[in-house]
């Protein structure tokens, strides 16, 4: 059997001389004064290996069928490389075409748009850009994985299929066996689920959170990783239907724990990538994003600036009067901010990650402990704010959305009367305020955000293999 060298290891050897066998997928083929000159890619690193021959030793049909695209198997000797910027090259024996490459193949071109990529995403993983996000976004689960399992918090896995609709409502994605052509209602018209597969109204779930915070409450820290769904319609690049996230959650952290947390562990990936990926990254900074290594770079070296809500709205009113800009949506104490705020506050105004906090609590989720302090803003008191932390970054605007958890059953159920949340199967969830209730707090990073930051593109279509978007679920 032919034993494979990968690549990537092929690269970094010097034993000039040694027979080795490479496999992979032509990037590009080109011939001078009888000699052949292959760029092979087989993904295990950004960079191709020339494989070089002399025509007049191979057969003609053989090399016709040597096309971009084509995969081959290339037998031959290591050999130091005469050519800039490559140590070794192979000087082809043998070449055997595994795969010819018919002649629409649609990435023979390079300089293709993004759009055009996505249009053929089954492809595009086969291309220079797509290849070097792809390993970083292995590498950032790597990382994740690491600094969890160092840290002492537990993987745990939470169900993709929920019946709780309390965090969600309008923007889930419905799971049913029933027949929908023939939909038995009750007298008031509403659907009988009794007898779908799990007996009630279930969906794909949009976070971990709720059943994470009953490992966070038994085992003391927990993270859990894996798909999320929402049915929001909106189109834009940092959205997905469905995205990866990440969800740690600790008992015994409070507020100030919470953010050391976050940012540390922001760091700690992007460190990682920068240790780990410096080939994908300098290819990035180079096509995609020409400030991404000095942006990357400067998130290592900021304290990340922690905003309390109130004090962030009075940055934002202050550059309205002064005239030094105009936003497209209010803020006014009590607006959610949009992400031209929160682009404003850490791209110009403070130019480094923000922390804002202590949000007011009715554009906040329900379970996010409220504080004892009612804010003063223009000498007035102000409503009741809560202990939320949403990391903003640049390019980016919320990366994570986290907080401290309410853990006293009565104001819990406040909140949840007052908001009129559907809480009918959601006694377990309770139950964690009932039975040994503690202090306790987590946060999700939407994974694919983190790789948009990481890599610099500027779609979140583009960073995850197979996007999941309205009107999109081809590939
Ligand atoms: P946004 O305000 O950006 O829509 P959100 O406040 O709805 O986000 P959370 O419910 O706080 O988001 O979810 C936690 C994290 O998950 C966010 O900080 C973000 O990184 C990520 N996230 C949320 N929605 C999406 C989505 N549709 N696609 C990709 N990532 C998402
Ligand atoms: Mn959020």
């Amino acid at each position: 059997m032919i034993r494979r060298t990968k690549i990537i290891d092929a690269l970094q050897r010097t034993d000039y001389g040694t027979d080795i066998t490479v496999m992979g997928w032509v990037r590009s083929k080109r011939a001078s004064k009888g000699i052949f000159f292959i760029a092979l890619n087989d993904g295990s690193t950004i960079k191709n290996v020339q494989i070089v021959g002399d025509d007049a030793k191979f057969d003609p049909a053989m090399l016709k069928l040597i096309t971009t695209g084509a995969c081959l198997s290339v037998e031959g000797k290591l050999v130091e490389s005469p050519a800039a910027g490559q140590a070794s090259e192979i000087q082809a024996v043998g070449i055997e075409v595994l795969g010819t490459c018919d002649a629409d193949y649609p990435m023979q071109k390079k300089g293709q748009s993004f759009e055009y990529m996505r249009q053929h995403a089954h492809m595009r993983l086969r291309t220079n850009t797509f290849g070097a996000v792809m390993r970083i976004r292995h590498n950032m689960a790597m990382a994740i994985h690491t600094y969890f399992h160092q840290h002492g918090y537990f993987y745990f896995n939470t169900p993709l299929i929920t019946a709780s609709d309390c965090e969600g409502a309008g923007q889930m994605f419905q799971v049913t066996t029933k027949n929908l052509y023939d939909l038995k209602k009750n007298e008031q018209g509403s659907i009988i689920y009794d007898d779908d597969f799990f007996g009630k109204q279930t969906s794909l779930t949009v976070s971990g959170q709720l059943e994470g915070e009953l490992g966070a409450t038994a085992l003391g820290a927990i993270y859990t990783f894996g798909p999320t769904f929402r049915a929001e319609n909106s189109n834009t690049p940092r959205h997905l239907a469905e995205f990866w996230m990440i969800e740690p959650e600790i008992a015994f952290m409070d507020l100030d724990d919470l953010m050391d947390l976050e940012e540390d562990f922001i760091k700690y990936c992007v460190r990682w990538a920068l240790d780990n990926c410096g080939d994908d990254l300098e290819f990035l900074n180079k096509m995609v994003d020409k400030g991404l290594l000095e942006r990357l770079q400067g998130v290592l070296g900021e304290t990340f600036v922690r905003l309390p809500y109130t004090e962030g709205i009075e940055i934002l009113q202050e550059a309205l009067r002064s005239g030094k800009k105009k936003f497209e949506f209010p803020c006014e104490w009590g607006d959610d901010l949009a992400s031209e705020h929160e682009r404003y506050l850490v791209e110009e105004h403070f130019r480094k990650p923000v922390i804002m906090t202590h949000y007011p609590k009715k554009i906040k989720s329900f379970y996010m402990k409220i504080d004892e302090e009612l804010p003063v803003y223009e000498g007035k008191e102000m409503e009741q704010t809560v202990q939320g932390t949403d990391v903003l970054f640049p390019q980016i605007g919320e990366i994570i959305g986290g907080s401290v958890r309410e853990e006293h059953y009565d104001k819990l159920m406040n909140e949840i009367k007052e908001r009129h949340i559907p809480m009918k199967d959601m006694w377990w969830y309770l139950d964690t305020r009932r039975f040994g209730t503690c202090p306790h707090a987590g946060f999700g990073l939407g994974f694919e955000r983190l790789i948009l930051f990481v890599t610099g593109m500027q779609n979140i279509r583009d960073v995850i293999p197979f996007p999941r978007t309205p009107k999109n679920a081809e590939f």
